[in-house]
């Protein structure tokens, strides 16, 4: 949901000010009636015509990017470090990405601007299952394994219940390799987890977004999700 003025902004129609003028001069018409009102919420479906001519919204693109390391989830940064946005040099739409991955970490990201889209899958109430692969020093016990799929008390609060699996262990390095689903979406919770539990994380990669994985992609690599893919997620 966006305000009427700033989809006639971005439409790139007229100036959000002048945009509110010819709100308030009943010139613009939503779904064929005329609105005055300045707060008007309109949805990405509504129709706007403003003196008579429909406005053009910009088309929704969906995109699943697999992150790599060293990349910041943002479409700016003002260290000029690399973004997740470069990774699409040639795209027309203002695409953003649906929630974040630390710059470290690297995997399934999606991008779009959709911004109705992306609201909802970052709501926890949509509780959507995140499987992150960690690398971890030494190999956590069962207890702590029991307490990660429990909760763990966090500085914001103790975590939803989890799925954990360890993977594999190499003794003589002491690194332990751990899959761990989540429904939450809490700032670097998965590095935070195992801290709690004392195994930091040394490297880490998210495996899939809801039913989304990285196959058929290489770091750095991009596609589009087929609209069956979209209304899946819906
Ligand atoms: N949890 C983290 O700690 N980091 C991420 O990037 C994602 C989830």
């Amino acid at each position: 949901m966006e305000r009427l003025q700033k989809v006639i902004a971005h439409a790139g129609i007229a100036s959000r000010r002048k945009a509110e003028e010819l709100i308030l001069e009943g010139k613009v018409k939503v779904n064929g009636k005329i609105v005055k009102e300045l707060g008007t919420k309109v949805t990405e479906n509504d129709q706007i015509e403003v003196e008579g001519i429909p406005v053009e919204r910009e088309e929704k693109v969906y995109f699943l990017l697999y992150k790599p390391r060293g990349v910041i989830s943002a479409v700016a940064d003002d260290k000029g470090r690399k973004v997740v946005t470069d990774f699409f040099p040639h795209i027309e739409q203002r695409i953003y990405p649906v929630g974040r991955l630390d710059y470290d970490t690297s995997g399934v990201l999606l991008l779009t601007n959709d911004g109705d889209f992306a609201n909802a899958l970052m709501h926890p109430k949509f509780e959507i299952p995140k499987t992150y692969v960690a690398r971890l020093k030494g190999l956590p016990s069962r207890q702590a394994i029991k307490q990660l799929e429990r909760g763990v008390m966090l500085e914001d609060g103790k975590t939803a219940p989890a799925k954990v699996k360890v993977k594999s262990f190499d003794k003589k390095k002491d690194k332990s390799i751990v899959e761990i689903t989540i429904h939450e979406g809490r700032n670097r919770q998965v590095r935070r987890m195992f801290e709690a539990i004392g195994h930091p994380v040394a490297k880490l990669k998210r495996e899939q977004f809801a039913f989304l994985t990285l196959n058929g992609l290489n770091a750095g690599e991009i596609r589009e999700l087929t609209p069956h893919e979209v209304k899946q997620l819906r």
